[in-house]
């Protein structure tokens, strides 16, 4: 069997991909250096008594940037964190934050943790002494350091994060802007969830009306119709795949996860898979028809949009070569490694990268804090007024049809369509379909505009750092 290739750490491997791209910028060697260098990393090591004796846990906040405060990134449970990966995410953050203009600096924690051997009390008992280790070194606080989902947590652990920070701090009127990811009921936003993974479609639907870059992956027309493989059915990988074929016409015909694949080129049932995977913890049974054991073996079967939503790393130099899709983009943090990245491109594969493909996340976390800080929910003051008006409009062309009798009807269900004003999960995918055409053109201007760049991922690092490196200049830097 061939050795496995060693390729450099996660953290060389977004240092590689960001020193490719200030190579092409001109930036003071000393600014260059401040940019990349990741501020300060927290390592706690705490005790909590489960099951009658006291289990240690590793937990991490790293700050990459904070050339704006707060600081924002997930928080992960997963038995992989380590300071190198904690480390690799938070840089991604500050690039992430600075492409889709979230006015925050970048950070990332994480605690080593098989979330799945504790149960929810237990679970609990951890996050909140976590949160407090964190909390009390104002690593989680609303203006200087805001954490929310990531890998292996989600609404749950950042309900109980608000709850802790509030315990400690309470009188501050704005604890509820501490962590975003809330439930709807604990100072959430409505659209939080599905964020990551609607954004993810807004990323392709922004890429797929650039003709340009559609040709540069050698396809065709738009989304419909097009074939697609999923790695990773977790929140992000479901509702990618979720909004791509109930909206946009694709066939998604390969998903992969922990325990196998399911591949049928014939197309799959997401919603039916989806629900398997929540009852039995994995797609074994599934289908036998369908089931291919070794898993990662799907990444390579033709399709025309391959969609990494797990963890980083899973496309590498082992098995970049034999990868048949057209376009690749990024779900997850990191999925293409910077050796990867080199084959690819040389294979004219074209990748949205991460720091763009998976930013719905942070921007719907964005709109939560300001929801947060404002103290009221986005569409209250204006819904029912938009509404009136628009009663206007409709009164006055059935009055013009009726008095001058010009046999006027208006199409049917238009009138209820638009009388009805925006609630709060329309603003936010507004919000976010916006941001993301936005951020979307100012890396394709780069991408077909300059003759030495020739992909989105140096594109989108070339946008992300001129942002960061005019930040610290305002501030004299
Ligand atoms: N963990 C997500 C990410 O990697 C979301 C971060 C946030 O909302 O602050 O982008």
């Amino acid at each position: 069997m061939n050795q496995p290739i060693k390729e450099p750490s996660f953290r060389e491997s977004v240092d590689q991909m960001f020193n490719r791209a200030v190579s092409l910028m001109d930036l003071s060697p000393g600014l260059e250096e401040k940019i990349r260098v990741c501020n300060a990393t927290y390592t706690v090591r705490f005790g909590v008594r489960l099951r009658g004796k006291i289990h240690t846990f590793t937990g991490y906040r790293s700050v990459h940037s904070e050339h704006m405060e707060p600081v924002k990134g997930g928080i992960r449970y997963s038995m992989g964190v380590n300071q190198d990966e904690v480390e690799a995410l938070a840089a991604l953050m500050t690039y992430k934050c600075a492409l889709v203009e979230a006015p925050f600096g970048g950070s990332k924690g994480g605690l080593c943790i098989d979330p799945r051997e504790y149960d929810e009390h237990e679970l609990e008992q951890i996050t909140r002494r976590f949160a407090y280790e964190l909390i009390k070194r104002d690593l989680i606080n609303p203006s200087q350091n805001v954490p929310a989902p990531d890998m292996g947590t989600g609404e749950r652990e950042m309900a109980w994060i608000a709850d802790q920070y509030k315990r400690i701090h309470t009188t501050d009127i704005n604890g509820n802007a501490c962590v975003t990811g809330k439930p709807l009921n604990a100072g959430g936003i409505s659209g939080r969830v599905e964020a990551t993974g609607r954004g993810v479609q807004f990323a392709l639907r922004a890429f797929f009306r650039d003709s340009e870059g559609v040709k540069k992956a050698g396809l065709t027309g738009d989304l419909d119709g097009k074939r697609v493989i999923v790695q990773g059915l977790g929140n992000v990988g479901y509702h990618a795949a979720k909004f791509l074929s109930e909206e946009d016409g694709c066939k998604v015909i390969g998903i992969i996860e922990h325990d196998g694949a399911l591949y049928n080129p014939a197309g799959l049932e997401v919603e039916k898979i989806r629900a398997w995977i929540g009852k039995h913890g994995g797609i074994s049974g599934y289908s036998d028809s369908h089931h291919v054991d070794k898993g990662a073996s799907v990444l390579e079967e033709p399709c025309d949009i391959l969609i990494p939503a797990a963890m980083e790393g899973v496309i590498n130099l082992n098995n970049a070569d034999r990868i048949k899709a057209n376009l690749i983009i990024e779900a997850a943090n990191g999925p293409v490694t910077a050796g990867a990245d080199q084959v690819l491109r040389e294979k004219g594969v074209v990748i949205i990268p991460d720091m763009y493909a998976n930013a719905g996340g942070v921007t719907v976390s964005y709109f939560e804090w300001v929801k947060n800080l404002s103290h009221i929910r986005f569409g209250r003051m204006q819904r029912r007024q938009e509404e009136s008006r628009h009663q206007l409009l409709i009164n006055e062309l059935e009055r013009l049809s009726k008095d001058k009798e010009l046999g006027w009807t208006l199409s049917p269900g238009f009138k209820d369509k638009y009388l009805r004003g925006a609630d709060e999960l329309e603003l936010v995918r507004s919000g976010l379909d916006d941001t993301m055409r936005i951020a979307y053109q100012s890396m394709a201007d780069v991408w077909h505009g300059r003759d030495d760049v020739d992909d989105l991922r140096t594109a989108a690092y070339l946008v992300a750092i001129g942002k960061v490196a005019a930040s610290y200049r305002a501030k004299g830097l």
